[in-house]
């Protein structure tokens, strides 16, 4: 059982209710409560915090925004000023180090500033831990022949565990008609371009090759990398979306067979198409589900529902663990986002209740699922309203922790190393409630 400290500041609205999740909550661990928090609420920076932070590693906005505000009403140019992510320690609350990828939010009750000439983590006049930004990878200063930026062709995330490879920026689910209602992966590519950023639409597999050249070379820290991007409806550069994104993998492990983790998160295929994936050199495969529920997965993904179907995604899901093994099998959810108005839940625990259906059916198998945390994205379809609570969010934490360990699962490979104080993963705290002596014996450490 973790214990939690006394209150601390009893005026703050924020304080009392993190302290109030605490004290319902006493076996998850505190860092996993405030992640949830941070990752909901968004952190905003104070101007000096920022001048600190351009000595670190900023955000590289890999593939979506993440971001609670557009890029045009940051004042202070957050956007491109901000880390990736942060780390947190110590505190009133005696934090274990706790990594949180950066949602940036000017309005948010979680300010970062300068007190007594460190970077703090502050809510109201409360400082709640100390701070670290990530380093900059050494492999950020060399660059490509083509010109590109290294960092633009493959960013490091999760404080450099994983080197993340969107490879085509945009996604041809296109519109309101098609899109997933929570992405901005389209509007994000707009944005990008529109700020004056090199933001190329498709990566080439020479620029990839040659940067994880220089990655191999230069880095001593990433442990895996994922290929992803949008999905393709029809073809891209005359081939289907199976075969486009196999070949970055090819040619990845042809050149370093095993140095990386190499993960793949693209659409839930057929059975033929997820061995090409796997014959490409992929060993951990994220056919994402996003939702659930039967009714609003049609409604939140119009696009995957019109040229799949609901039923047959969740099937693929399954049949791809024969390919590729179940645990390798990690389809994302997006947590939080069956609450979404005006179709989802307005009750958390009637949420949970079938969220959690969906945890069974693919524990039950040996197929772990793991959730980002919905971030309502202005731009996205859903975007113009607030996501869910902090005690949904708890409450999510605890039933993925109590169905994972009700199937005696192993952590999930990819992921870094599992465990409060241990955990890289930075946009949810899946990982970091993972009960490491309670992993099946032999299993303590996920293979990296
Ligand atoms: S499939 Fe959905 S979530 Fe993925 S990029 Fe396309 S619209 Fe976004």
């Amino acid at each position: 059982m973790t214990m939690h400290p006394a209150p601390v500041d009893a005026g703050s609205p924020v304080i009392a209710e993190l302290e109030r999740m605490f004290g319902d909550f006493p076996d998850m661990p505190a860092e996993a409560i405030l992640k949830q928090d941070l990752l909901r609420q968004g952190i905003a920076f104070e101007e000096s915090a920022l001048q600190v932070a351009s000595g670190y590693k900023p955000k590289d906005y890999f593939i979506f925004s993440f971001d609670l505000v557009p890029m045009r009403d940051m004042q202070h140019h957050e956007a491109y000023r901000s880390p990736e992510e942060i780390r947190m320690t110590g505190g009133p609350y005696e934090l274990r180090p706790t990594i949180v990828s950066v949602r940036v939010n000017p309005a948010s009750p979680y300010v970062v500033r300068i007190v007594e000439g460190r970077l703090a983590l502050t809510c109201g006049a409360t400082t709640l831990a100390e701070l670290e930004f990530p380093p900059i990878p050494e492999y950020y200063q060399h660059s490509l022949s083509s010109g590109l930026k290294i960092s633009q062709i493959a960013p490091a995330i999760e404080w450099g565990y994983l080197v993340y490879l969107t490879v085509y920026r945009l996604c041809q689910y296109w519109g309101k008609e098609e899109e997933c209602r929570f992405c901005d992966l389209n509007e994000n590519f707009r944005q990008q371009r529109d700020h004056g950023r090199e933001y190329t639409a498709v990566k080439t597999i020479d620029d990839v090759v040659e940067a994880m050249a220089l990655i191999n070379a230069h880095d001593t820290v990433s442990r895996a990398y994922t290929v992803t991007g949008g999905s393709i409806t029809s073809t891209l550069q005359g081939m289907g979306e199976a075969e486009w994104y196999a070949r970055y993998a090819e040619a990845i492990e042809s050149r370093f067979a095993g140095r990386w983790i190499p993960k793949a998160v693209v659409q839930a295929f057929p059975k033929n198409e997820v061995q090409l994936l796997k014959d490409a050199g992929y060993r951990i495969y994220h056919p994402n589900y996003e939702i659930w529920d039967e009714k609003l997965f049609d409604w939140i993904c119009p696009g995957k529902a019109r040229y799949v179907g609901r039923d047959e995604w969740m099937k693929r899901i399954v049949d791809a663990a024969e390919v590729f093994g179940p645990e390798y099998v990690i389809p994302n959810f997006v947590g939080g986002v069956e609450m979404a108005r005006p179709h989802g839940y307005t009750d958390v625990d009637a949420a949970i209740a079938s969220t959690t259906e969906g945890l069974e059916y693919f524990m039950s198998k040996g197929i772990i699922p793991r959730f980002t945390t919905w971030c309502p994205e202005p731009t996205s379809d859903l975007g113009r309203q607030e996501g869910p609570s902090l005690e949904y969010f708890v409450k999510l934490l605890l039933a993925w922790r109590t169905t994972f360990e009700k199937y005696n699962l192993p952590a999930p490979p990819g992921y870094g190393r599992p465990g409060v104080g241990n955990a890289e993963f930075s946009v949810s705290a899946f990982m970091d409630v993972i009960r490491v002596e309670k992993l099946p014996k032999g299993r303590e450490i996920a293979p990296i």
